[in-house]
Parts: structure tokens; sequence; C-alpha cells
């Protein structure tokens, strides 16, 4: 029977233990934490706020692989007059519908966005600059960068078409993430994988294959390789809770910058007390600015948006989310171009910056998957030869 390691116990290494078991290997993951889930954690009430992870999109492969063993859970669909409450600012004001300019980016027949162009020149190329500034902005959304227009076309249009996409890719687990995490626990745990907590790895184990499932950064240690990193987002977060107010927008996209706020208890009564709306900003923000600038601009929607909200509030947190939020490929570079899977020495990579297709967390699940085949097919390999 084949050995695998699997360092770190979020949504990459339980996708890698896993399909590691399933395919009859011994495995035994480490995760640091006293929990399991990593960014997918969700706080335990009274305001179940998800640390990373919101929307799980049911255009991507994690969706149909989680479906196939009956991983997902139940659903918060959004009712369609909260779908409806979709406010966007433009021009300072607030607007229910799209500039025209935009739309003409997210028509089925637009063009294939090239690779080694940035966004912001291409797309103003096809719809003038205003729809461009306006598309890249709301791309926000799936992206977490402070200026998405920088970025390679080709990487923010397909955001930009997985995000506006009709009828709405973007599900939420009820009850946040954690109820995925927990099923997916259990499914590993009935495979008879090993699962430590409280155990973070400070050296690599050499009598087994390794998948590194932990953030780029924590890899980048662990393997002392400065060759792995990648560019990622910096995102100031406002959640707050509201007393419930009839006729609240159910998010708001900035296309004025990049930004965006979303009422989670639109879909899910059950993330805050009754009476109560849970709602969080995600407001990316530059290199020289400031959780505090990102929170001021969190806050002028909210005024625009929101109406009464400082006297609603029940709860806040603020935080800022610095390169958590998933890879960001710039122009002349796509997935392909990241961190390898495979480091040599039966060492593989998994997590949302490597060499992997995917939106946000599917790079996660897609590297997992890779690396353990990867692994898998390795050992088998060197058995066969053995
Ligand atoms: C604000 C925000 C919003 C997001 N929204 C979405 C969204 O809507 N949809 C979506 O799909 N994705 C979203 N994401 C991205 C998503 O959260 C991540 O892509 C995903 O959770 C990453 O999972 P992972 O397993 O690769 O990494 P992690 O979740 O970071 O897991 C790595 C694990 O490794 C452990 N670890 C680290 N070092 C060690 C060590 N030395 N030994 C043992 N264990 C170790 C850590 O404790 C952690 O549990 C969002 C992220 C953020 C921050």
């Amino acid at each position: 029977m084949h050995r695998i390691t699997v360092i770190g116990g979020g949504l990459a290494g339980l996708t890698a233990a896993i399909s590691a078991a399933e395919a009859g290997a011994k495995v035994t993951v480490h995760e640091a934490h006293h929990t399991l889930g990593g960014r997918a954690r969700t706080a335990d009430g009274p305001y179940r706020t998800n640390d990373g992870p919101h929307a799980l999109y049911n255009g991507g492969p994690h969706w149909s692989w989680l479906r196939q063993r009956d991983l997902i859970g139940p659903l918060a669909p959004l009712p369609p007059l909260e779908a409806a409450r979709l406010r966007l600012r433009h021009k300072g004001a607030l607007r229910r519908t799209p500039p025209f300019a935009m739309l003409k980016l997210l028509r089925h027949s637009a063009q294939q966005a090239p690779v080694d162009v940035d966004f912001l020149s291409w797309a103003t190329g096809q719809a003038g600059e205003e729809g461009a500034r306006a598309a890249a902005h709301y791309s926000a959304v799936a992206l977490f960068h402070h200026d998405p227009g920088a970025l390679s076309a080709a990487f923010v249009q397909e955001r930009l078409r997985r995000a506006t996409k009709l009828p709405p890719e973007a599900h939420y687990p009820r009850g946040g993430w954690a109820g995925v995490v927990d099923r997916m626990a259990a499914r590993a745990w009935n495979l008879g994988v090993r699962m430590e907590t409280l155990s973070r790895v400070d050296t690599l184990p050499t009598d087994t294959p390794v998948v590194v499932a932990t953030s780029l950064h924590a890899a980048r240690r662990l393997l002392g390789d400065d060759s792995l990193t990648w560019p990622s987002g910096r995102t100031a977060l406002l959640d707050l809770a509201l007393r419930t107010r009839r006729g609240d927008a159910f998010a708001v996209s900035d296309l004025d910058s990049p930004g965006w706020i979303e009422r989670f208890t639109a879909q899910d009564r059950t993330l805050a007390p009754a009476g109560e709306q849970l709602l969080q900003g995600q407001i990316p923000i530059a290199p020289h600015e400031t959780r505090a600038d990102g929170v001021a601009r969190a806050e002028q929607l909210l005024d625009l948006a929101f109406d009464g909200w400082r006297e609603r509030v029940t709860w806040r947190r603020e935080s800022v989310a610095n390169g958590r939020t998933g890879a960001v490929d710039l122009p002349g570079t796509n997935w392909r171009d990241r961190p390898a899977v495979d480091r040599g020495d039966g060492v593989y990579l998994a997590g949302d910056q490597v060499a992997a297709p995917g939106v946000l967390s599917e790079v996660s699940f897609n590297s997992a998957l890779t690396a353990v085949s990867l692994a898998l097919g390795r050992n088998a390999l060197d058995l066969k030869h053995a």
C-alpha cells in the first residue's frame, strides 16, 4: 500500500487526503491548527463569518467532485427578490444596471482576451475606457486586488465571466463553509485517513511522498525555497452585524474603484441572530494604503446603500487579508507559470497560488488532485522498479 503525508488540513489538504485514500493509499494529515479547514473555517456563533471562501462556484471542478461524494450539503439559495437588490456605484451614484459599455464586455460573443496584455488596455479597445474600468472594478469580487485592470486580460476576463454568469454560479453552503469542511473530514476519517491536529511540521518527512498543502508563504519556509512566490491580493475586510431593515441591498459593487459589500444573511438567515443581518465589505487596498483607508471606502459605500447603518450596528470587526485571497496573474503569465506542483524528490505542492487552473479555491482543489496523481504515479513507478 502506498503511503502519503499531507501537510495542511485546509481545502487542498482535505481534497488530497480524500483522493489519495480513495486510490488506496495510507494517508496521514498534519494540521498545525487545532481544527481543520484552514481559511475555510467559519467562526463559531453568534456571527458566523467565513475566514476565506464564501461562494462555491458551480461551474468549477470542485463542485462536481464534492457533489459526487455528497459533501456539499444544504445550500442557501438567493431568493429572487434579494437577487434583484444588487446595486452598483457608478460615478458616485447608486444604480441598478451596469453602464451599457460594460455590458459589451460580458456578451457571450466577446472576444477571447489575450494573456500578454493588461485587462484595462485590452478592454478599452473593446468597449471604451469607461466600460473597461467598470468591468475591471466589478471583477474585484473574485480577485481581491487593488488594480484588476493591470492584471492579465485573459485572467480577469475568466473571473468576470464566472462572476456575472446567469443563472449565477455562486452558491452558498448553509451555515458557512464549516459544514463542507466537516463533511470532508468525516469522509477522510471513514476512508481511514489519520488526521493529526496541533501538529505543525517543521521538517519535510523523507520516508513517504509529501503533499505540502499549506499557503505558498508557509511552503516557502518549509521547503527553504525562496522561488516559491506569486502575486495575490490585499484586501481590507469590514464585517458588520446590523439590525434588520426592510429594503437593504443584497450586495453593492463599486464600479468607481474595486470594492464589494455583501449581506450574507440575504441568502442564509442562520448566519446571525434573529433580527440582525451579517455583512462583509471587501475593499482591495494598494501597497501604500492602510486598513483604515479600505474601511473608510467601505463606509462610503455603506452610506450610499444601507440607510441608517451607523445607528443599526450591533457588532463590528476589521481585518486585512494579505496574500490570502488566491493567485493573480500579471500580463504575460498564466497559471502554468506559477510554482509547479512537482518539486522533485517526492515533494508536491497544493494550494491556491500554484500551477493549476480555476478560480480562487478551485486552484487549491485542482492542484491537490494533480499532486496526488503525481505522487501515486511516482510511487507506483518506484515500486515497480524496486
Ligand atoms: C476574504 C476571502 C474571501 C474569499 N472568497 C472566496 C470565495 O468566495 N470562493 C472561493 O472559492 N475562495 C475564496 N477565497 C479563497 C479561499 O479561502 C482559499 O483559496 C482556500 O481556502 C485555500 O485553501 P488551502 O487549503 O489551499 O489553504 P489554507 O486554507 O490556507 O490551508 C492551509 C493549512 O495548512 C496549515 N499549515 C500551514 N503551515 C503548516 C505546517 N508547517 N504544518 C502543518 N500545517 C500547516 C494551516 O494551518 C492551514 O490550515 C477567499 C479568501 C479570502 C481570504
